[in-house]
C-alpha cells in the first residue's frame, strides 16, 4: 500500500469527518473544553455602568484647566457595589474605589497616589490626569445585543469568565464524544501483574486514555484483544455500538498476526492505511456506518511513541471536528537545533525534542537522543516535537527546525 504524505492524510481526515451535531445544556462550570453549540448574544452591557478603573477621586473635568494644580472639596465617598446619591457639583469630588460607579456629574478619576488630601480637600498636581482618565465606560468590553461568542468555539477558561461576566449560568454545548479504545496483541500483559515470558505491558491504553480525557472525551475502554480476526471484528462491532469514534492500537502493519486493517476494510470504508512518516507509518483511517451514526475509526500502530504522534497530529484534529470545532493550527516555532539531527529524505519525521532558552534568552531545541518508536521515556523527557518535513535531509546543528511545544497555556 502506498503511504500518503502527512498533509494529504490530514486533509482527507478534515474532509471525511463530520460534526456529530448533538447538543446539551450544561452549567457554565461543566462547559470547560466543550464546544459552544449556539451563538451567544449578550443581553447586557459590560461594564453595566461607567466605573472607576483606579482607587481615587471622581470629578468633572469640564471647565477645569488640568494643566494647572487644582483643589477640590470632597463631597462624599462611593465604594464598589454602591452608588453616590445626587449630583457632584463643579469644583467638588467624590472618593471612589476601583469598580465604584462614577457619580452623576463626574467623568474623570484622579488616582489616590496623585493627590494630597487635607482638611476635606484634595489637591492634584499640574497634569496629574487628563479629562476622562481612569474611567471604564459602560459597554466598552461587551455591548448588549452583540454576538459575543460564536457557535463552534472551544470553551477555555477565558471564555467561561467572559460568559460569567454576561451573567450566563448555562450554555448549550456539543455532547461529549464517546471514544472506544482497545489494544491488540497476544504479547500484551495487564499492568499490576507479573510479566510473562515474551510479554510487554499494555501501555497504549493508558497513554490514550490520558490524551482523550485531556480533550474532554468519554473513554470506553474495551481492553486487550488477542490477535484473532474474529475477536478483533467482535471488538469493532461492540465499539461501534457504543461509541462515536474508535481507536485501536497494534496489528496495523503487514506482519502475519496483523489483522486490524483487514477487519477494518471488511467493516468500514478505509480512506488510507499508511502515512509517509516516522514514527507511525502504518496508521489507518476509516469511516464506519453504524445505524444513524458515522463513526471515525483510527487504526494506530502498536509502538507507543507512534501512538502518541499519530494521536496528536491526526486523531486530535479529527476529534475536534467531530465535536464541532475547527481547532487553531498547532503553533509551530522555528528555532535553531543544538544537536545535529539525522533524517531520511522523503518522509516526514516527528522527533522528540527538548525546547529551552540559551544564555541570551533565545529558544533553542535539542534532541532527546535515540528515537526508537517504542521508547516512551523519550516522550516523558521531551517537551516538544521537532517536525522535519519530507523534503529535508540531515539537519546540521545551528540550522532552524520547526517545533511544536507540548503545552499550551490556555
Ligand atoms: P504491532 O503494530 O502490533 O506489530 O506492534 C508493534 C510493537 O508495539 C510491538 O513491539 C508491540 O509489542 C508493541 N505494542 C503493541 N501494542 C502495544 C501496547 N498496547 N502497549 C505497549 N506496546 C505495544
Ligand atoms: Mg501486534
Amino acid at each position: 500500500m502506498t503511504s500518503l504524505p502527512v498533509e494529504q492524510a490530514q486533509r482527507i481526515i478534515s474532509e471525511w469527518v463530520r460534526p456529530l451535531g448533538t447538543m446539551e445544556t450544561v452549567p457554565l462550570k461543566d462547559a470547560l473544553f466543550r464546544v459552544l453549540a449556539e451563538d451567544v448574544i449578550s443581553t447586557v452591557d459590560v461594564p453595566f455602568q461607567d466605573n472607576a478603573a483606579m482607587d481615587g477621586y471622581a470629578f468633572c473635568a469640564d471647565n477645569l484647566d488640568l494643566t494647572m494644580p487644582q483643589t477640590l472639596r470632597i463631597a462624599g465617598s462611593v465604594h464598589a457595589g454602591h452608588r453616590f446619591e445626587g449630583i457632584v457639583p463643579q469644583g467638588e469630588c467624590v472618593e471612589i474605589m476601583t469598580g465604584g460607579f462614577i457619580p452623576a456629574g463626574c467623568d474623570t478619576v484622579v488616582p489616590l497616589e496623585s493627590v494630597m488630601v487635607q482638611d476635606g480637600f484634595i489637591t492634584m498636581a499640574a497634569s496629574a490626569v487628563a479629562g476622562g482618565d481612569h474611567v471604564r465606560l459602560r459597554g466598552e468590553d461587551v455591548k448588549a445585543g452583540e454576538r459575543t461568542l460564536k457557535q463552534g468555539v472551544l470553551l477555555k477558561p477565558a471564555h467561561l469568565g467572559l460568559l460569567a461576566s454576561l451573567g450566563i449560568a448555562e450554555v448549550s454545548v456539543g455532547k461529549r464524544l464517546k471514544v472506544a479504545i482497545f489494544s491488540t496483541g497476544d504479547e500484551l500483559c495487564p499492568i499490576g501483574a507479573p510479566l510473562v515470558a515474551g510479554g510487554v505491558y499494555d501501555s497504549n491504553r493508558y497513554a490514550l486514555d490520558g490524551m482523550l480525557k485531556r480533550l474532554g472525551c468519554d473513554v470506553i475502554d474495551l481492553g486487550v484483544i488477542r490477535d484473532d480476526p474474529a475477536l478483533i471484528k467482535a471488538a469493532f462491532l461492540e465499539a461501534a455500538r457504543q461509541a462515536d469514534a474508535i481507536i485501536t492500537t497494534g496489528g496495523a502493519s503487514v506482519g502475519a498476526a496483523d489483522y486490524t486493517k483487514a477487519v477494518m476494510s471488511e467493516l468500514a470504508d478505509v480512506a488510507f492505511g499508511s502515512i509517509n512518516m516516522r514514527p507511525g507509518r502504518p496508521m489507518a483511517f476509516a469511516r464506519m456506518a453504524a445505524g444513524e451514526k458515522m463513526i471515525s475509526v483510527f487504526g494506530l500502530p502498536g509502538n507507543p511513541v507512534a501512538v502518541m504522534v499519530a494521536f496528536y497530529f491526526f486523531v486530535r484534529d479529527a476529534l475536534f471536528y467531530m465535536m464541532g470545532t475547527r481547532p487553531a493550527p498547532l503553533p509551530y516555532m522555528q528555532v535553531p537545533t543544538l544537536s545535529p539531527l539525522s533524517k531520511r529524505r522523503g518522509r516526514t519525521e516527528f522527533q522528540r525534542g527538548i525546547l529551552s532558552q540559551n544564555e541570551q534568552g533565545e529558544w533553542v531545541v535539542r534532541t532527546t537522543g535515540a528515537q526508537g518508536s517504542g521508547m516512551l521515556s523519550s516522550m516523558v523527557q521531551a517537551n516538544c516535537m521537532i517536525v522535519l518535513p519530507s523534503d529535508s535531509g540531515d539537519v546540521g546543528s545551528g540550522e532552524k527546525v520547526a517545533v511544536v511545544p507540548f503545552d499550551g497555556l490556555v
